[in-house]
């Protein structure tokens, strides 16, 4: 069975000791093919060095909303010229995530807003962030709308998840929809069109029930895949072939040969 892991942050210093490994148990379990978001300006170098290191490795650049402090008006200026340089297969990650409270929401706001124009200008999908702020990340990918994207990590509600939908994006469901407290998310999961649902693993976060304590890796979305596949009646080949195609239209990645 082939999945394409669709959010893994393998550029995370914390991989560094052992990225060779982690991407060999991934291949092992039929993970070759991994879209890869970035966090910060001064790490769009490293991440392009391990994309280009390794087969299957599809890079995303963006500013990402947890790392506010850090960004500076002139790299949205510096991500514009690098994605015309780089032509990575989308704009991420960005968003807004108000989960320290909202002291710099108008920042985030103004450098999320600026990112959606940048993607639209490209004809790239986004790749988005939202913690405590669903409902204002709606709201703006409503006021400026572009290729699409994924809503990473979803944890809304089923009546947020198809406000999303019909704007053009996809639900990233990580490793906690294993959590049988996860009520909300598994019946947006059983719910929601083949079309809607993308698979991602967040590594090295948000392990799931068999791994708590340790740090998350691509090779483990084999195991949501399959409570997916439950959630939803079907069977883990079917989904994967779904999920498969719903990345690959989404981000442009070829099919797997063979
Ligand atoms: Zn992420």
């Amino acid at each position: 069975m082939e999945l394409i892991d669709s959010h893994c942050h393998l550029d995370d210093d914390r991989f560094d000791e052992r990225r060779a490994q982690v991407l060999e148990a991934a291949a092992a379990a039929g993970v070759r093919r991994l879209v890869v978001p970035a966090t910060a300006a001064d790490r769009w170098e490293k991440l392009k060095r391990v994309c280009a290191g390794h087969d299957g490795l599809y890079p995303a650049y963006g500013l990402h909303p947890w790392f506010v402090d850090q960004h500076r008006r002139e790299h949205l200026d510096e991500l514009d010229a690098w994605l015309a340089r780089e032509q990575p297969v989308a704009l991420g990650e960005c968003g807004l995530d108000f989960y320290r409270g909202r002291t710099d929401a108008e920042w985030q706001t103004e450098l999320f807003a600026a990112q959606l124009d940048i993607a639209s200008n490209h004809r790239l999908p986004v790749i988005v962030h939202a913690r405590k702020a669903l409902d204002q990340v709606t709201a703006q990918l409503r006021r400026h709308a572009g290729h699409g994207g994924v809503l990473h990590s979803f944890a809304g509600s089923e009546q947020q998840a198809r406000q999303l939908h019909g704007l053009g994006f996809k639900l990233g469901i990580a490793a906690t929809v294993g959590f049988e407290r996860a009520r909300k998310l598994r019946a947006v999961v059983a719910a929601m069109p083949d079309d809607a649902l993308l698979l991602e693993s967040d590594a090295p976060d948000q392990p799931g029930p068999g791994h708590r304590g340790e740090q998350n890796q691509p090779a483990y979305i084999v195991e949501h895949l399959r409570v997916m596949a439950e959630l939803r009646d079907s069977d883990p080949e079917t989904l994967a072939a779904i999920l498969n195609r719903n990345a690959e239209n989404l981000f442009g990645i070829p099919p797997a040969d063979g």
